[in-house]
């Protein structure tokens, strides 16, 4: 016989597997409701509630047999009370499972559940006698969704380290429940979580909170494991710290345990200057190490599975936003929040319908661009998809398409991510906050086996402010963010102040609006694109030289009287050979901006505003300009934010930390190039996103590439935002990998397909011609120009055929097919 003394197993009354003892084995085998494997499955013995996260069972040998323990919940009684004394009793083996319950079979995890401390031959226990402290055995569960799942405990009892043992069995039921709603927080006398009867919680005021330090604590009606909550402020003048009690679990992360006894910490605030901070602090439930998020094969699910698992999107819990000042933006001249956000969270830049046309052949880019083979789209909702789609336009398209691929169903929309952070184990947590100011609505921890995260550079407005702007008495504006009231521009001078892409699209806007003339200050004349060449290197299997893109720019910079290759950005030698394009800011596309060159609408000064007096610009050059209207299109800049959310210290290639289930996705914001493969963000985010779907299928592939990847650092840009210089290598290092590198090619080719498909040369032309005269017409009728010649469009269809062949030709000369 294996066993010859009592074993208790004890937990507290709210697992109550019976009263009293229960003799659970006896002359080597366990009773009926005791025993594992086939037919004992249907003895569940008890519920753990919903509010219990850890669940202890404390092992011991008993003083006697039969003792009436109160918690006593099951006893293994060996068979001969004679052999009890010095008989050792040892748990060589536990293994914890879990099923899911009939109605939630449906291949979705409910619960995960594990062992604090696993026990193996290699680690057994011994069980300590009654004098002794027991031995603790806890289970974690992580509960994934709301319902019912079941939990066997299986122990291998034996009554030596190396003995074989038997099984025993507990089998209970566990009633699931995600969020916090067993969590209350106290702030003194007050409740500061959950709100109680719609009252909001003191510490959410907006008034906020005046004391040095603010002391809280934590209980939980069940019991709840937490990681170490983690408080941040984004106002540089204050410094916030938490002081808590922790301990270290079992895998060394440190953690702690809420029930029904307060737990105390404090928040200390440091302030450097009178203000209102705001004060974001964060609770997360604390896993086990073990508890790897796993990938479902969807290939082995059926359909209805699989909807679920996208559905399911890993959620585990809910915690309140403390998050609430934040969110209002800053207010004054010139600054505030981003405008226009419709409830689905598309948003658009520009004014009204009609009025903004996208810079290339938007009729190209759609949702469904990146499958060969997919029609291009000539209509959304009966309503046609032209070549430059207005926002409207824009906005159907993508309203249309993601109901079409049923995209609102796992879309969380107006909702903030704080934080995304990896778990011991794997996976990764990604904690959000709702954006909306006015609704109480709770913040969300999702978890993720992969994050990957597009938050653009276009975050935050670059802000200058120019002496004088007070007695300037006229209309000033920051052009981003769809701030700019172009009403207010109509048969006024106005100074567009900076020479990136925004500011072409705004001379259009403005013009649209009659605005009566348009100085574009800058530093330095950035070049920009016409349409004709944006469609010329869309449609081309391979970039075109830059040799070739400046001649056709000199086309239509003649009409402006400027030289393009003398740009400061342009680096070339004696003979013209190459043509390197260097500048800080991305191609404009635009045709507009040279016909109101061409009439004297704009004109470019370069130059920078030294002060504003009334109605007037004075120059560092010493011009006066006469204006009534500032629009400072200088652009926005990327937020070193970011990188904190993403927890990004360095980025590998595109991916953070060098994890490739950790991509980010931000288009370049430079021209670096000397050959041209396209003017548009389109091209390269169809391959970015094959590139990371292909790493999140096949991680092992990315080792074959890892080693090339180039790295770096927050420096002048944060770090998630890659330089031209960064992108290339980590483009072309892809090739280490083959089947990634075939998959990449047909992205790649998607491009010109779906350009040359979607936009003939021919019928392009004729729209370019049609959209010049349009806009000849509109400054004549709205008599903002005098009765100099109308200008000819610049391009012919010849023209362009000859240049396409002068690129070929200029690539086999390369490749020396030529002789
Ligand atoms: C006026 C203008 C005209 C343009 N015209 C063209 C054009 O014609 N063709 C072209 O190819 N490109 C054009 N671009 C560039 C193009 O808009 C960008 O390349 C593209 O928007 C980048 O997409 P993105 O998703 O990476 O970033 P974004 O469009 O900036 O999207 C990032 C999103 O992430 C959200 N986000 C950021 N942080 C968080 C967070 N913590 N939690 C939750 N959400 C977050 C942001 O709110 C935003 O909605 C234009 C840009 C501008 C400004």
């Amino acid at each position: 016989m294996d066993v010859t003394k009592l074993l208790v197993v004890k937990t507290d009354e709210s697992l109550p597997f019976s009263s009293g003892t229960t003799a659970v084995f006896e002359s080597g085998q366990s009773f009926s409701m005791f025993q594992c494997g086939p037919g004992a499955s249907d003895q569940v013995l008890a519920e753990e509630a919903g509010n219990v996260q850890v669940r202890s069972f404390m092992l011991s040998i008993a003083a006697e047999s039969g003792t009436g323990l109160g918690a006593l919940v099951g006893s293994l009684v060996g068979g001969d009370d004679d052999e009890l004394a010095g008989a050792e009793v040892w748990i060589v083996e536990a293994k914890l499972s879990v099923e899911a319950a009939g109605a939630q079979a449906d291949g979705l995890p409910t619960l995960h559940a594990g062992l604090e401390k696993p026990i193996s031959r290699d680690n057994s226990i011994q069980v300590p006698s009654a004098e002794a402290i027991p031995e603790t055995l806890t289970v974690l569960y992580d509960c994934w969704r709301d319902g019912l799942a079941f939990v066997e405990l299986r122990l291998k009892v034996a009554s030596s380290a190396s003995g074989n043992g038997t099984d025993v069995c507990f089998r209970w039921s566990k009633v699931c429940k995600t969020g916090f709603s067993d969590i209350a927080i106290q702030h003194d006398d007050e409740v500061a979580f959950p709100a109680t009867d719609g009252v909001e919680p003191r510490l959410m005021d907006p008034e906020g909170v005046i004391e040095p330090v603010t002391k809280l604590s934590l209980t939980s009606s069940g019991i709840m494991r937490m990681r170490p909550p983690t408080v941040s402020s984004q106002q540089k003048f204050l410094t916030v710290e938490l002081r808590g009690p922790y301990f270290g679990g079992a895998d060394d992360s440190p953690s702690f345990e809420v029930d029904s006894n307060p737990v105390e910490f404090s928040v200390l605030y440091t302030c450097e200057s009178d203000g209102l901070a705001d004060i974001i602090l964060t609770f997360e439930q604390a896993m086990r190490r073990a508890l790897r998020i796993p990938f479902e094969d969807p290939a082995e699910l059926d359909q209805e599975a699989f909807d679920e698992l996208v559905k399911a999107e890993y959620r585990v819990g809910q915690f309140d936003a403390w998050a609430d000042q934040r969110r209002k933006g800053k207010k004054g001249k010139g600054k505030g929040k981003r405008g226009k956000v419709a409830d689905d969270g598309l948003y658009a830049e520009q004014g009204p319908e009609g009025l903004c046309l996208p810079r290339e052949a938007g009729g190209t880019y759609h949702v469904d661009y990146i499958i060969p083979g997919a029609p291009i789209p000539q209509e959304f909702e009966d309503a046609p998809y032209k070549t430059w789609p207005s926002r409207d336009e824009l906005l159907r398209m993508f309203r249309g398409s993601a109901k079409a691929h049923n995209l609102y169903d796992y879309t969380r929309f107006n909702v903030s991510v704080e934080k995304v952070r990896d778990l011991p184990g794997g996976g990764y947590s990604v904690q959000t906050v709702p954006m909306k100011e006015d609704e109480d609505e709770d913040g969300e921890l999702v978890l993720a086996g992969a994050v990957v995260a597009w938050p653009g550079n276009l975050c935050d407005l670059r802000y200058i402010e120019f002496p004088g702007e007070d007695d300037f008495d006229g209309y000033i504006e920051y052009a981003s963010f769809s701030k700019v009231d172009y009403d207010l521009c109509s048969r006024k001078e106005v100074i567009l102040y900076g020479h990136g892409a925004f500011t072409i699209e705004n001379v259009r806007t403005l013009l649209e609006h009659k605005a009566k003339k348009i100085y574009i200050m800058c530093r330095k004349r950035n070049l920009c694109g016409m349409k004709a060449c944006s469609w010329l290197v869309g449609q081309s299997e391979v970039p075109i030289p830059g040799t070739v893109v400046m001649e056709m720019f000199q086309k239509m910079y003649d009409l402006v009287g400027f030289d393009a290759w003398s740009a400061f950005s342009v680096k070339t030698d004696a003979k013209r050979s190459f043509c390197h394009i260097s500048q800080k800011t991305v191609f404009g596309v635009t045709d507009v901006y040279f016909l109101a060159g061409y009439y004297g609408l704009m004109e470019v000064v370069v130059d920078e505003i030294k002060r504003l007096t009334h109605h007037c610009v004075h120059t560092k050059k010493g011009r006066k300009i006469e204006a009534q209207v500032l629009v400072k299109a200088v652009g926005t800049v990327p937020s070193f934010q970011m990188d904190k959310m993403l927890g990004c210290k360095e980025l590998v290639g595109v991916w953070c930390n060098g994890d490739c289930l950790r991509p980010v996705g931000c288009n370049g914001m430079f021209v670096e190039a000397r050959n041209f493969g396209s003017f548009s963000s389109g091209p390269s985010f169809a391959t970015m996103v094959t590139m990371f779907t292909w790493f999140i299928d096949y991680p092992s592939d990315f080792e074959m590439v890892r080693a090339l990847l180039p790295k770096k650092k927050a420096g002048e840009q944060p770090c998630y935002v890659p330089s031209a210089t960064h992108l290339l290598p980590t483009m072309t290092s892809m090739a280490m990998c083959p089947m990634l590198q075939a998959t990449l090619n047909v992205s790649d080719a998607q491009k010109h397909i779906k350009q040359r498909l979607a936009h003939p040369a021919s019928k392009f032309l004729e729209e370019c011609k049609a959209e010049w005269q349009g806009y000849i017409n509109q400054f004549k009728r709205d008599e903002m120009v005098d009765d100099r010649p109308d200008p000819e469009y610049p391009y012919t269809e010849k023209e362009l055929k000859d240049w396409i062949d002068r690129s070929n030709y200029e690539w086999m000369k390369k490749a020396g097919m030529l002789g």
